[in-house]
């Protein structure tokens, strides 16, 4: 993190730099055409939009995979035997990158501060870029997916996005990757894990991990239990089944095979037009999201509203107005400018 800092303090590069570098598959220009895309500095947004729109005919060519579950169900010890799979076995870059949102709650990220994926870490075929340090959830999606365009554009034929499985950061990773994979622990509550109807909707494989030493069998009959449940579960339009597997992230067993299900799973929905169908709704559904981001941060930047905002708060928190009354309050003060 500390050295991302020292990036984006060293200042912007000419566009054309950017471009070139991104496009040559250079690792510090792509870092800091990251870094780029994730300030808030107007002149940056201005830059990266341009960045954005010239790498953009070189996108669109990686397996998008995301990868969620519990903490310490072990997502970055299976992204790191993944992509050493990856790297050694298939000879293939691979690109990692973390949606962790800052949380309310414990005001700090989740997934940030351990020393993950050792392996990778010193892979020279690999490229991790942890979350932005700061913002919510909206602003932390949009940069992970044009930090995925910026990684496609730089040559990276993988790209693996790992979310946390609690709160919503699940929905904005699904909607940002071709396969969504659903990391478990036998013999962990179900409620602990996030099996919630909403969860199993999304995913299109689920795998049993630490399925190694005693937990063999524990992690079998789970995976079994958990694939009757799935069929329990409409079958989805794309034509594909989510699949149950177990795997030992530790002693690299089953991760080939759990390749080997995302490569069908892209075959497939490659061959009878859904991969289209679906990448084409997520840039529907993603260019609505930052029409709403956009008309928030003006709100947001109105000197009338911000003038009113923090005593409005203020009156709902103390019960003295109505959310309703007090957004039509507000949103009667903003007075959106032309351009
Ligand atoms: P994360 O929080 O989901 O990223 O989980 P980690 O990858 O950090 O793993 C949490 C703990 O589980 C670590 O101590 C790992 O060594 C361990 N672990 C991860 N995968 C396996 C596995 O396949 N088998 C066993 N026995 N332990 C594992």
């Amino acid at each position: 993190m500390r050295w991302e800092a020292c990036v984006s303090v060293r200042g912007r590069l000419p566009l054309d730099r950017y471009i070139e570098g991104v496009l040559a598959g250079d690792r510090v220009t792509l870092a800091r055409a990251i870094t780029l895309i994730e300030s808030e500095l107007p002149a940056d947004g201005e830059l990266a939009a341009r960045l954005l729109d010239a790498v953009l005919p070189h996108t669109g060519n990686s397996r998008r995979v995301g990868i969620t579950g519990v903490p310490g169900a072990g997502k970055s010890t299976f992204i790191d035997t993944l992509g050493m799979h990856l790297i050694r076995d298939l000879g293939e870059s691979v690109a990692v990158l973390t949606v962790d949102p800052s949380s309310p709650i414990s005001g700090g990220s989740i997934l940030g501060d351990k020393t993950r994926m050792e392996r990778l870490a010193v892979e020279d075929r690999a490229f991790i870029r942890p979350s932005p340090a700061r913002g919510h959830l909206g602003g932390v999606a949009r940069r992970t997916r044009e930090t995925i365009l910026l990684c496609e554009a730089a040559g990276y034929p993988n790209i693996l996005v790992e979310t946390v499985g609690v709160g919503q950061s699940e929905t904005a990773v699904r909607s940002m990757v071709d396969f969504f994979l659903l990391l478990m622990l036998a013999g962990a509550g179900d409620e602990l894990q996030g099996m919630k109807r909403g969860i199993i909707e999304m995913i299109d494989g689920m795998a049993i991990n630490k399925a190694d030493g005693d937990n063999r069998h524990k992690a079998e009959r789970a995976r079994v239990e958990y694939a009757g449940a799935l069929h329990l579960f409409p079958a989805p339009a794309d034509g594909w089944t989510p699949r149950t597997m177990t795997c030992s992230a530790l002693h690299n067993e089953g991760i080939t095979e759990i390749w080997q299900t995302i490569l069908e799973h892209r075959e497939l929905l490659g061959s009878n037009g859904h991969l289209a169908r679906r990448r084409s709704r997520q840039a529907l559904d993603w260019m609505r999201e930052l029409v709403t981001l956009g008309l928030e941060t003006r709100f947001r930047a109105d000197t009338r509203v911000a003038a009113r905002l923090a005593d409005v708060e203020q009156a709902v928190r103390d019960g003295h107005s109505t959310p309703f009354a007090a957004s039509r309050e507000l949103l009667g003060l903003f007075q959106p400018k032309e351009k």
